[in-house]
């Protein structure tokens, strides 16, 4: 590459930032609070061949190395203001990074920058395989703030939008199954533009109990809610919100994996009192974004998925885990 790296960060990542004291271009950004706010920061690293192909449009990782982590700060109820950009190029020549493929990374990013009102403040360019690394920070009230650790005994529990279209594109794409043309375009949209629930996010605040954002698949995610609250959870399987296409395979066990366990949705799972039913709903309504209860928050330390006629059912992964 025949750009200098200063001229790199010049071209594609320096943009105006009104809302920074100060931003890309000296050591440090400059940020400043306001009042009655905390800062919520959060950190997402995408590495080649682990979470995205290598050959992935740039376009839509550009987004979608934005998105994850603004889906951290929806699951928070904060409202995003400012991220960093860390990012090891490969060598053009070894088939990596060039100036078209930065030019369109950039504009995916900054497209959904834009639409959340985020400013990217700084980062870090270096040589080595393709990692990209952000980490967000964004503002919500001191008490405000949507934990894992809220949920209660007979609080309902949430999720919006659908599961599992984001794990059948993968299935399809490892040949697992075959996707119409139109299930696919819907499952392989939710794979690389996901939609981080900001707006929801927010609109929660003082409404939840919990939050999440299911990233690993629900059961998993869930999960950490569970933990974190010492509670558990009875789940009704057919409630679930699903695709048609997902919906296609429930009666095998890959529909199922995917709406319970598989990753990527970038969905909120949330916990409310029983009260505020109409109120979600009506939220949902003014978002035009599907909420649906799935299910209740029990004392038994344990989630239990029922079937159609109430049984049980077997579960056998809870989730993506690098590390198993
Ligand atoms: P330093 O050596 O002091 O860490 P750098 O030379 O790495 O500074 O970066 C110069 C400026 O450019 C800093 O403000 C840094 O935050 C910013 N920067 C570097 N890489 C990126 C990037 N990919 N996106 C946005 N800003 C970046
Ligand atoms: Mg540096």
């Amino acid at each position: 590459m025949s750009m200098s790296e200063f001229d790199l960060i010049k071209r594609f990542f320096t943009r105006a930032t009104p809302g920074a004291l100060l931003g890309v271009g000296d050591d440090a950004a400059l940020l400043q609070v306001s009042d009655g706010n905390v800062l919520a920061v959060s950190c997402d690293m995408l590495v080649s061949g682990t979470h995205f192909f290598a050959d992935a449009d740039p376009y839509l990782l550009g987004h979608k190395t934005l998105a994850v982590n603004l889906s951290d700060m929806a699951a928070m109820g904060a409202t995003p203001r400012w991220a960093t950009l860390a990012i090891a190029l490969p060598p053009k020549d070894g088939g990596g990074a060039d100036e078209v493929w930065l030019d369109k990374f950039s504009a995916g990013f900054f497209a959904l920058a834009q639409q959340h009102g985020v400013e990217l403040i700084g980062g870090d360019t270096t040589r080595g395989p393709l990692n990209l690394c952000v980490t967000i920070i964004g503002e919500v009230p001191a008490e405000q703030a949507l934990r894992r650790s809220g949920a209660q005994i007979g609080d309902e529990i949430w999720v919006s939008g659908s599961l599992g279209d984001a794990a059948l594109a993968l299935a399809h794409r490892q040949g697992l199954t075959v996707l119409s043309g139109i299930e696919l375009a819907a499952c392989e949209k939710a794979l690389h533009q996901p939609q981080p629930r900001i707006a929801l996010g927010m609109a929660l605040r003082g409404i939840a109990s919990s939050a999440i954002d299911i990233s690993d698949g629900l059961l998993a995610d869930l999960g950490h809610i569970l933990e974190s609250s010492n509670v558990g959870a009875q789940l009704d399987l057919l409630s679930l919100p699903v695709s048609p296409g997902v919906r296609r395979h429930f009666s095998q066990p890959l529909g199922k994996q995917c709406a319970l366990s598989g990753g990527d949705d970038y969905e909120l799972c949330f916990t409310a009192p029983h009260q505020r039913h109409a109120e979600l709903l009506s939220i949902a309504a003014k978002l035009g974004l599907p909420l649906t209860p799935i299910g209740e928050i029990v004392a038994r330390r344990e989630c239990i998925v029922h079937d159609a006629s109430g049984k049980p059912i077997k579960l056998e992964t809870s989730g993506y885990d690098h590390f198993r």
